[in-house]
C-alpha cells in the first residue's frame, strides 16, 4: 500500500520556503513532503493552494506571503512579458549569484561527492540586462492576428511580446520590426496544433562588436508569401542587416530549425569578435549568447589549459572553434571536434580568417572522433570539452582516462552533469583543482561553469 501524503489537493497550507528548484520554484517541505511553488523564494513564509499531489513531490499556488525574502523584487504584469521565459525575474540580481553559486556547491558535493575542490564566487555582470545576441521567437496567431513572443510558462499558449529585457536593443528592434513587416504583409503564421499555416519562428542574431546583424525566417513552407516584399521591406527597415536566411522546418516537432537554409539576402554568416579573435556564424551554428561574459569564461578556460606553446590541445565540442582559436594562440596545435558540419565549415573559415594555421577541425561526435584518434596513437597534453547539457558521453570520459592528457578543463553549462563527469574522472585518476563559476544567462536559472583537472 502507498504511504498517504500530509495534503491533498486542493488544501490550503501555510509553509516555509527553503531552497528553489534548478528551474527557479521555491521548495517548502510540509511535514517532510516536499512542494514545489512557483514564485516562493527562501527564506519565505506564505500560505500555498496544492494542486497536484505526486507520489515524492507535490504542487502548490502562492496565496499569500507572509514574510517577503529581501532579495525579491516586485514585477508587475506588463514587465512579466518583458522579462518572458526569465525564471528568476522576482529575484534581485544579488540574490541570483547567490541561489546559481549555492547550485554549483550543493551539486559538487551531492552529485559529484567533491568535498576539498577550491569553488570560486561567481563572476557576475555588472549590467545584468539587455544582454543577448539572440532570439529565436515562435510566432502564431490569435485573433486574426499575428503574434510573436514567449511561451507561458509550462503551456504552448504565446505571449506577444514587443520587448525582452535580457536582449540587445538591437535584437529587440529586429524581432520587432519584421514581426510588424509579416503583420503588414499577411504572412500566414503558423499554427502549431493544426500543423499548417507558414511563419514558426523569427531568429535575429546580432554581432555585439561589428554591429552585423542576421536574420531568420523560419517556415513550415518551401515558399514564403510576398517573400520579395519582406526580404526589401526588412532590408530598408533595419539598416544594420547583413544576412536575411530562410530555414524550412516541416516537421512536428519543438526544435526550432530545420536542416535546410537558403540565403535571401546578402551574407550567408555575420561576423563578430570576442576579444581579438574575429569570428564568422553562420544559422545552424553555436555561438555563446553572451557576449561579455563569454570573453570572461574562455580567458578563465585560456587560464586553466596554462599553455606554454608546446602543447598540443584536443578541443571537444568545438561549435565555430572559439575556444580553439583562443586556445591556439598560445598552443603548439589544437584540433577542435564537432558534430554540427556548418559550425565546422565556419571554424575552419574562422581560423583562416585571423591567419591561423596551428589548427585542424574535424566533423563528427567527440566519443567516436577522439577515441579514433587515441587508438591510431595520438594523444594530447591538454584535452578541452565543452558539452551541451546532457554533459559527456561514457565513451569520451573512457577515453580522457586512457588517454591520460595532463590537464583537462571542463565547460559546462549543467552543474549536474559537470558533477557526474567530473566523479568518473576523478575515479580515473584525476583530481579536481578549481572550479569557475560564470554567470552567463542573468535572469534565468541557468549556470556555466569551468573546472580543472589535473592527472594525479
Ligand atoms: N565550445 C563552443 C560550443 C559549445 S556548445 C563555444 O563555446 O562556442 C556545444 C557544442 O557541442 C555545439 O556546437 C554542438 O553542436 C556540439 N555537439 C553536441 N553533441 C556533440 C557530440 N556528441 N560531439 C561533438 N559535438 C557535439
Amino acid at each position: 500500500m502507498s504511504r498517504t501524503l500530509p495534503v491533498n489537493k486542493n488544501d490550503y497550507i501555510d509553509v516555509e520556503f527553503t531552497d528553489l528548484t534548478h528551474d527557479g520554484m521555491g521548495v517548502a517541505k510540509y511535514e517532510g513532503y516536499p512542494i514545489f511553488v512557483s514564485n516562493g523564494l527562501p527564506g519565505e513564509k506564505a500560505k500555498v493552494k496544492v494542486i497536484k499531489t505526486g507520489k515524492s513531490y507535490g504542487v502548490g499556488r502562492l496565496i499569500e506571503l507572509y514574510e517577503r525574502s529581501p532579495y525579491r523584487v516586485d514585477i508587475s504584469r506588463d514587465e512579466k512579458h518583458k522579462y518572458g521565459g526569465c525564471q528568476l525575474e522576482h529575484l534581485n540580481y544579488k540574490g541570483q549569484l547567490k541561489y546559481k553559486e549555492n547550485q554549483v556547491r550543493q551539486v559538487l558535493s551531492r552529485i559529484g561527492k567533491l568535498e576539498d575542490v577550491v569553488i570560486h564566487p561567481i563572476l557576475g555582470m555588472e549590467e545584468p540586462l539587455y544582454y543577448r545576441n539572440k532570439a529565436q521567437v515562435p510566432v502564431g496567431e490569435k485573433d486574426g492576428k499575428l503574434i510573436a513572443g514567449f511561451f507561458k510558462p509550462r503551456s504552448h499558449e504565446i505571449v506577444d511580446t514587443d520587448e525582452s529585457v535580457i536582449q540587445l536593443p538591437e535584437v529587440n528592434e529586429a524581432i520587432q520590426v519584421v514581426k510588424e513587416i509579416c503583420r503588414e504583409l499577411r504572412i500566414p503564421a503558423y499554427n502549431e496544433e493544426a500543423h499548417k499555416g507558414v511563419l514558426r519562428h523569427i531568429m535575429a542574431r546580432y554581432g555585439k562588436q561589428t554591429g552585423e546583424l542576421m536574420v531568420v525566417l523560419i517556415t513550415r513552407t518551401e515558399e514564403i508569401p510576398n517573400k520579395n516584399r519582406l526580404v526589401k521591406e526588412i532590408v530598408a527597415r533595419l539598416p544594420k542587416v547583413k544576412s536575411i536566411v530562410h530555414n524550412v522546418n516541416a516537421k512536428r516537432t519543438n526544435v526550432i530549425l530545420g536542416e535546410k537554409t537558403k540565403v535571401l539576402w546578402g551574407n550567408d554568416v555575420i561576423y563578430d569578435y570576442i576579444g581579438d579573435v574575429k569570428f564568422a556564424i553562420s544559422t545552424l551554428s553555436f555561438y555563446q549568447v553572451n557576449p561579455v561574459q563569454t570573453k570572461v569564461l574562455y580567458e578563465k578556460a585560456l587560464e586553466y589549459a596554462d599553455l606554454s606553446g608546446e602543447e598540443n590541445v584536443i578541443d571537444a565540442y568545438c561549435g565555430i572553434g572559439t575556444i580553439s582559436l583562443f586556445l591556439a594562440q598560445k598552443a603548439r596545435k589544437v584540433f577542435g571536434v564537432e558534430v554540427v558540419k556548418e559550425a565546422i565549415e565556419d571554424a575552419r573559415k574562422n581560423a583562416a580568417l585571423n591567419g591561423m594555421t596551428n589548427v585542424e577541425f574535424a566533423v563528427g561526435e567527440a566519443e567516436v572522433v577522439i577515441p579514433k584518434w587515441y587508438k591510431e596513437g595520438n594523444t594530447a597534453d591538454v584535452l578541452v570539452v565543452d558539452p551541451p547539457r546532457k554533459g559527456c558521453d561514457a565513451a569520451l570520459l573512457q577515453t580522457i582516462i586512457d588517454m591520460k592528457p595532463k590537464k583537462v578543463v571542463y565547460v559546462s553549462c549543467n552543474p549536474a552533469t559537470l558533477a557526474r563527469d567530473l566523479r568518473i574522472l576523478e575515479d580515473g585518476g584525476y583530481k579536481t583543482m578549481e572550479v569557475q563559476p560564470v554567470d552567463m544567462f542573468p535572469m534565468t536559472t541557468h549556470v556555466e561553469c569551468v573546472a580543472q583537472l589535473i592527472i594525479k
